[in-house]
């Protein structure tokens, strides 16, 4: 069992983000705790870097600033596609992540933040952008990642050996 949060541990935590408003926007509270493995980018950098060193047992409050969360918005507005462009096109609703490609094949996740008639309008800007993230978070629990997980990058669930 690993001492304290450091690259390539796997840690299991609670935790409610609230904006500065007070205002919960997500929290896992009444779910099964996130596990995350420290190191991979799972999570928003000031997040990582503030849990860097945690025991498990650790309770603590953070703000991480937009540069460190979800970054700033790009200020651009949101550029409209029509339905027809997609198979699935008359399905997309507000709210939803859509994977494009760039023509030089770097991926980019695009927002949907409006559906009329005939169209859907994204921005690469995320929800939270522009946005103090205020996180509690609780560390329950830490382990070492598999060697599968740390070749993915990412935990396969609570325990590693969780299917996806
Ligand atoms: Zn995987």
């Amino acid at each position: 069992m690993p001492e304290a949060i450091a690259d390539n541990v796997v840690a299991i935590f609670h935790y409610t983000l609230k904006n500065d408003a007070g205002d919960v926007i997500d929290s896992s509270s009444g779910r099964d705790p996130m596990p995350y493995l420290h190191g991979a980018h799972n999570i928003v950098p000031g997040l990582e870097e503030a849990m860097t060193g945690k025991k498990a047992g650790d309770s603590f409050d953070v703000t991480i600033p937009p540069e460190k969360g979800y970054g700033l918005p790009s200020g651009a507005p949101p550029q409209q596609i029509p339905k027809s462009e997609l198979p699935n096109g008359d399905q997309v609703q507000v709210g939803m992540q859509l994977g494009a490609q760039t023509p030089d094949g770097q991926v980019v996740v695009l927002h949907v933040v409006k559906v009329d008639e005939a169209s859907f309008y994204v921005t690469t800007d995320h929800p939270l952008a522009g946005e103090n993230l205020n996180f509690s978070i609780e560390v329950l629990r830490l382990r070492d990642a598999t060697a599968e997980e740390l070749q993915h990058g990412h935990p396969h669930g609570p325990d590693g050996n969780a299917n996806h």
